[in-house]
């Protein structure tokens, strides 16, 4: 299939804020080339015993449901509201103050009310109230209620693949309501009939089969970290070890696939490489747990639980202490907020203390798995590492926080800390777009595909804005990110909006500062760009 064209970045900034004149319920949804992304492919609905495998694609008129496909949504619903408090309670507190209408970058970035986090929600709220409520049985639209129709079901598909499950709305929530939990929920339904996105579904179908979202098999995982410590020895002098499924290793370390797989996240693959080896870390990775990131989150709760499952086991095979974890977004919301509850606790792995410094991380001390960013701060604030920040002088750095990091687990000093201590230009973005209030990339939660460019490009564009401020201001080039996810979407974002930056991890900062033992002369950074004398 080809994509469809987006218009030129000077065209998509004109956003038409009007809204339609019919009311929201009598609104239909427009799938428009280019705002929508394609359904999960058959053979990858098998493969994770997934219902309802078929071909069908959101812009067919008819989606070849099961017959019974209300019943099987309304009883999933029925189940969800028994189990989740959270799911009830957020059906049925929001006070419609509108706080959160104008917190969404993709409200933001088209003008549509649909996509304001309050009318996201009420497009499943309406359906609860009507099933589920006394008032909505008995006064229907008068209650804000309405019936499951097919007109429905494809108006929560097309809008809950338009929420990147950020949860910016719900920083600014009086009642904290989070729509990342409501799109979650309404995902998960879309489910039971079989209705998904392939770009979800494929990568987890994969991280089943192979380890890795990317579906690259064990030999094809060694052959590239391989790869890396020879690019690692060009550029430094210094040979690094590859440890792999090392039994009996202190550390398992578990990174997102697009860190082994594509730039610019190989760089901070390097960097990882090269940190681990200057400070003797016995560590590995592993084959069999070959991504951190998690695509069950955007698929539903037992799906995280099922991948999730993978790193645990294989900490446990191998016989490490804990697990340490790379630069990824999602990974860290469901290690953080669910993993305990969904797979934990831990109990046959240690509480996790670093071996070099002696520091106890006890915030892991039920996951057992500690950020990388919170480990390498750790070592920069003990004075474990030599650093020469003007090999970074060649950069003006810019930071996004990452929505799961900053969000989820309110990392936000430490990846600054590396930040100041690895380079001499560092320039925040306006206040109001960073740290717990950063502004998503637009195309987290699995929309990080092609055929849903324009929507991308629009969610996005909020974020690159600021990007923008800091370029014309400072002349910013680079923006550093933790994320894998990030890495991979705002290097499209950047090319749209803001030609000139590159994106980059943390620990590609680090590494490009990091003094090693018997290294040569450092010419060059990790991606063969010239340092200036
Ligand atoms: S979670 Fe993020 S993408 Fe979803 S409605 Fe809230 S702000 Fe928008
Ligand atoms: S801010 Fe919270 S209470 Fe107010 S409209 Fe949004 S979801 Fe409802």
């Amino acid at each position: 299939m080809s994509f469809a064209k987006i218009p030129k970045s000077d065209q998509l900034i004109q956003i038409n804020y009007t809204p339609p004149q019919t009311s929201w319920m009598e609104t239909p949804v427009d799938f428009r080339p280019g705002t929508w992304s394609y359904s999960g492919v058959a053979k990858n609905l098998t493969y994770l015993d997934l219902p309802n495998p078929r071909a069908w694609q959101p812009a067919d008129v008819d989606w070849k449901l099961p017959e019974n496909w209300q019943a099987i949504i309304l009883e999933g619903m029925k189940e969800r509201l028994e189990k989740y408090r959270s799911f009830r309670l957020f059906m049925d507190v929001c006070v419609r103050c509108g706080a959160c209408a104008d917190k969404c970058h993709f409200y933001i970035g088209t003008g549509d009310p649909k996509n304001m986090p309050v009318l996201r929600a009420e497009l499943l709220r309406s359906v609860y109230r009507r099933y589920f409520t006394t008032t909505g049985k008995l006064f229907g639209k008068l209650a804000g209620a309405r019936d499951l129709t097919i007109d429905v079901l494809k108006e929560w598909f097309y809008y809950f693949y338009q929420c990147t499950e950020c949860r910016r709305c719900s920083v600014f929530c009086p009642y904290g309501i989070d729509q990342a939990e409501i799109t979650m929920m309404g995902r998960e339904l879309l489910n039971l009939v079989g209705c998904n996105i392939n770009w979800v579904i494929e990568p987890a179908a994969n991280c089943f089969r192979t380890g890795n979202h990317l579906g690259i098999q064990p030999g094809g995982v060694k052959d590239m970290l391989e790869f890396m410590a020879d690019d690692i020895f060009d550029r430094t002098g210094v040979r690094v070890d590859v440890p792999i499924n090392k039994k009996g290793a202190d550390i398992l370390f578990v990174t997102p696939s697009g860190d082994y797989f594509a730039d610019p996240g190989t760089y901070t693959c390097m960097g990882y490489m090269m940190l681990f080896h200057e400070i003797g870390l016995n560590y590995t990775f592993s084959t069999y747990a070959s991504e951190g990131g998690n695509f069950g989150l955007f698929t539903s709760h037992e799906m995280v639980k099922r991948l999730n499952a993978k790193i645990y086991a294989e900490a446990k095979r191998l016989g490490v202490k804990w697990i340490l974890g790379g630069e990824c977004g999602h990974m860290w919301r469901v290690i953080h907020q669910y993993m305990d509850t969904m797979n934990g606790p831990a109990e046959y792995l240690s509480e996790p203390v670093s071996p070099i410094t002696g520091t106890r991380f006890e915030n892991a001390k039920s996951t057992k798995m500690v950020h990388i960013a919170e480990f390498t701060a750790d070592l920069i604030q003990k004075g474990k590492l030599k650093l020469d920040p003007r090999r970074n002088d060649h950069l003006k750095i810019t930071y996004h926080d990452s929505c799961n990091p900053a969000r989820a687990m309110g990392l936000l000093e430490e990846p600054r800390f590396i930040i100041q201590n690895a380079c001499n230009h560092f320039y925040e973005m306006a206040e109001d777009t960073i740290r717990e209030k950063t502004l998503c990339c637009g195309a987290g939660a699995g929309l990080g595909n092609d055929e849903n460019m324009e929507t991308r490009m629009r969610g996005g564009m909020p974020r690159a804005m600021a990007v923008k401020q800091v370029k014309e201001k400072h002349g910013v080039n680079r923006l550093a990110c933790i994320c894998a996810i990030d890495r991979a979407t705002l290097t499209s974002l950047m090319d749209y909006w803001v030609p000139g930056v590159k994106v980059m991890g943390v620990h590609e900062l680090l590494a490009n500062a990091l003094i090693m033992k018997g290294e040569k002369e450092r010419t060059t950074d990790l991606r063969g760009e010239t340092l200036i004398k």
